[in-house]
């Protein structure tokens, strides 16, 4: 089992274009790095998980295309040329571009600091990939910064993830190099591990901890 894709046809909810882009089907992964970005099998599915507008480049996941989804959360061709025009977004790579877009455009709408956060986190990880060190702290400051929110405002989708994310807000600031708010956020995780279930959250949270006390990143 390796990434299939599907071609699926788009209206776009802005300016009414239609086109056509490659959607993710189904993906595989073997093993992922400690911030959770899965090493793909085949093909990598990063770039397709977002949809974006070949006219004004509106960019989103596939339902958010949908009449309905756009008509709670609408934005304008003005706003999205707003975010591309700005410094950072234009020097990032092209792929992190459209997560940085659709997370600016998510922050716009005032959506879950959840989704905007795992946004960025994607978009870090393809920048990553290019090994463009310096673009992917600048995403992963923004994902650390809402998914950091989510916690605290207790948005997290499904409550069972709540050590997950905890402990993955320490582990971004640990590859952010700020080792106080590393490790108070690893030293969180084991209170709100609550069955044996999560017990894997926990082991991870001091494999990690250790790292952040002993090592350089
Ligand atoms: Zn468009």
């Amino acid at each position: 089992m390796s990434t299939r894709f599907n071609d699926k046809r788009f209206t776009c909810p802005v300016c009414a274009q239609p086109f056509e882009a490659t959607t993710v089907e189904a993906v595989s992964h073997q093993g992922q790095d400690s911030d959770f970005f899965p090493h793909y099998i085949g093909d990598d599915p990063l770039p397709h998980f977002l949809v974006q507008c070949p006219g004004c480049q509106y960019c989103g996941y596939p339902d958010d295309f949908t009449p309905e989804s756009f008509g709670k959360h609408p934005v304008t061709a003005a706003l999205i040329r707003n975010v591309l025009g700005q410094p950072l977004s234009k020097k990032l790579p092209r792929f992190a571009q459209r997560y940085y877009l659709a997370a600016k455009l998510y922050e716009e709408q005032k959506r879950n600091p959840y989704f905007i956060g795992n946004l960025y986190l994607r978009g870090s990880w393809c920048c990553r990939r290019e090994e463009d060190r310096k673009s992917e702290i600048e995403l992963q400051q923004l994902a650390v910064k809402f998914l950091r929110q989510s916690v605290e405002l207790s948005t997290v989708v499904n409550p069972d993830n709540l050590p997950v994310v905890t402990y993955l807000v320490g582990e971004l600031y640990r590859r952010l190099e700020d080792k106080a708010l590393a490790r108070e956020w690893f030293g969180t995780v084991e209170e709100l591990v609550a069955d044996t279930e999560q017990q894997w959250v926990l082991e991870l949270a001091k494999k990690q901890a250790e790292l952040n006390e002993h090592l350089l990143n």
